[in-house]
């Protein structure tokens, strides 16, 4: 396994691999890895013949009292598990290699990084579509793998890719949960004991809400975003937002919806947990 630090190793690399008729796959993540994480990579090593997994915490997609400086980092870990999982190379930049001191370029979306976790942190994803789009071009992919843990992102991302004609195919690959039901984050480490226990009120209410949907039909949805909201709020949690949208459009869900996405934010302690579901209402 190739460890790469600058672009243009990067795209040498990529380029090489294409030219050996080799099918390029990437999985952008922030590093302390976790198995959400790594059955993204599973994912792309199915669907791609060389794999790259990028490790950068990207410093534009936090805003100014979050936390960059304390998002946990273990390379030495992330580069056994990559070892492990059959990936070609990772690329990790420093930052100094992504972003020039005098940048003057976003790339950024405006419908649907708006509402949801575009509300409370306002300058977050356009954060994450300049840096994927520069991942993008660092690493020249066939095929890049997100996770539905992230829904907003995923959805802006394929709305990028396709606006902007990157040549990628996006595949979003399901959440992968703790056996109780938590889902997998790299900021699950910030809990403690009891505030992890209390977390899975988000997954817990989540699937209440499923089987209620699915036991009632549509009927149920209404008011189902406030039991939802209040059961969190019952643990200790402090909900940032509750909505129940279309998944295919990210509008609010309508009478027309199909597929329902219903998106959570909320803190325990200072942690700021997120999580959704997908109800298929056919
Ligand atoms: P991050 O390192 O948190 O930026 O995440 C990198 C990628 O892993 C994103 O596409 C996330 O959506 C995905 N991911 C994070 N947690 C999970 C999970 N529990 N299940 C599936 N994918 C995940």
């Amino acid at each position: 396994m190739k460890l790469i630090k600058t672009i243009a190793e990067m795209q040498q690399f990529s380029k090489s691999a294409s030219r050996n008729g080799k099918k390029v796959g990437v999985v952008p993540t922030m590093g302390y890895l976790h198995s959400g994480h790594m059955s993204l990579i599973d994912h792309a090593r199915k669907l791609a013949d060389v794999v790259i997994v990028t490790i950068f915490v990207n410093p534009t997609q936090f805003g100014p009292n979050e936390d960059l400086d304390k998002y946990p980092r273990d390379f030495e870990r992330d580069w056994k598990s990559c070892e492990q999982h059959g990936v070609a190379a990772v690329f990790a930049p420093a930052p100094e290699e992504m972003y020039f001191p005098d940048r003057s370029t976003w790339v950024v979306e405006e419908k649907l990084s708006q509402g949801l976790c575009g509300q409370s942190r306002p300058t977050h994803f356009r954060g994450v579509t300049t840096v994927v789009a520069k991942l993008f071009n660092a690493t020249l992919p066939d095929v890049a793998v997100f996770g539905q843990k992230d829904a907003q992102q995923a959805m802006v991302i394929k709305r990028m890719t396709r606006d902007l004609n990157f040549p990628v195919e996006i595949v979003v690959a399901p959440i992968v949960r703790e056996a109780d039901g938590l889902a997998m984050s790299s900021r699950n480490k910030y809990l403690s004991l009891d505030e992890r226990i209390r977390a899975l009120s988000i997954s817990a209410s989540l699937s209440d809400a499923e089987a209620r949907i699915k036991a009632e039909g549509r009927k149920a949805l209404g008011g189902i975003a406030e039991k939802i909201a209040e059961k969190i709020a019952a643990s200790g949690g402090k909900v940032d937002y509750v909505e129940v949208r279309d998944a295919d459009n990210l509008e609010p869900a309508s009478e027309s919806t199909s597929c329902l996405l219903i998106a959570v934010a909320a803190y325990f302690g200072v942690t700021r947990l997120i999580d959704n579901i997908l109800i298929n209402l056919n």
